[in-house]
């Protein structure tokens, strides 16, 4: 099914954005995923417009989105387990995940070749990229390992595998921006392309907002855009 595309963001909306997939191309290596040039004039621009009302959430730690987007722009990185107001730098040092959850998924990863582990604070990241037939098997594995360790569950991803804290939830971090200046009271719109960003769009529907879903797949979002190209020129036009 093709979406419609979304209205313009206009004052009196509370923008989120995803970063990977959505802001930027997806790409092998993760660490060469930044801004198209002019994007941060953009964000500012649209951020000034809709009075700071604009937020990038994103699975990546907090300290990488930060490299990543510029510091006068909220941010909230590892799903919202930590969050950076305009101007805010991160805390030098992330939280680790359980010694023994990172010890059994470092294994894990090093029985499959092409598999990856990326430990991102709490958040222990599994890529299999480099080896898409091994998704089912890694799936079963971690499904075992995170029974096994209190308060954290198993999010699937585009390639990737992630233990997380249950707490660490877009949707939830969504609601709790909504409690605060300047998002307090705003018509939430949650743009996403991935499974994480889907609890963010029905709590931006359920609180009189909305979605908008980037590529193909199942959403509860009713608009749509094809790829980052698209959602920039969406963001350009109303950044003007
Ligand atoms: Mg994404």
């Amino acid at each position: 099914m093709i979406l419609p595309p979304p209205p313009p963001p206009l004052p009196g909306a509370a923008l989120f954005l995803d970063f990977d997939g959505t802001l930027a191309p997806i790409q092998a290596d993760p660490d060469a995923v930044v801004l198209p040039e002019g994007g941060a004039e953009t964000l500012r621009a649209l951020a000034a417009k809709l009075g700071g009302a604009l937020a990038v959430l994103s699975g990546r730690d907090i300290r990488d989105l930060s490299q990543r987007i510029p510091d006068d722009l909220w941010r909230a990185g590892g799903h919202g387990l930590e969050i950076c107001a305009p101007g805010q730098t991160p805390e030098k040092q992330p939280n680790a995940a359980p010694s023994a959850l990172m010890d059994a998924m470092t294994l894990l990863a090093a029985g499959v070749e092409g598999a990856r582990l990326e430990p991102k604070g709490e958040v222990l990241a599994l890529h299999y990229r480099a080896a898409p037939d091994s998704g089912d098997v890694l799936e079963t594995a971690m499904k075992k390992i995170i029974a096994g360790v209190d308060g954290y569950i198993l999010q699937p991803g585009k390639m990737v595998l992630e233990a997380k804290p249950a707490h660490a939830n877009k949707g939830l971090t969504l609601m709790r921006f909504l409690e605060r200046q300047p998002f307090e009271g705003l018509s939430p719109v949650m743009v996403g392309d991935d499974a994480t960003d889907e609890d963010a769009m029905a709590e931006a529907i359920a609180a009189g907002g909305h979605g908008v879903k980037i590529g193909a797949g199942e959403t509860h979002a009713a608009y749509g855009l094809k790829s980052p190209a698209d959602v920039w020129r969406w963001l350009e036009a109303a950044a003007q």
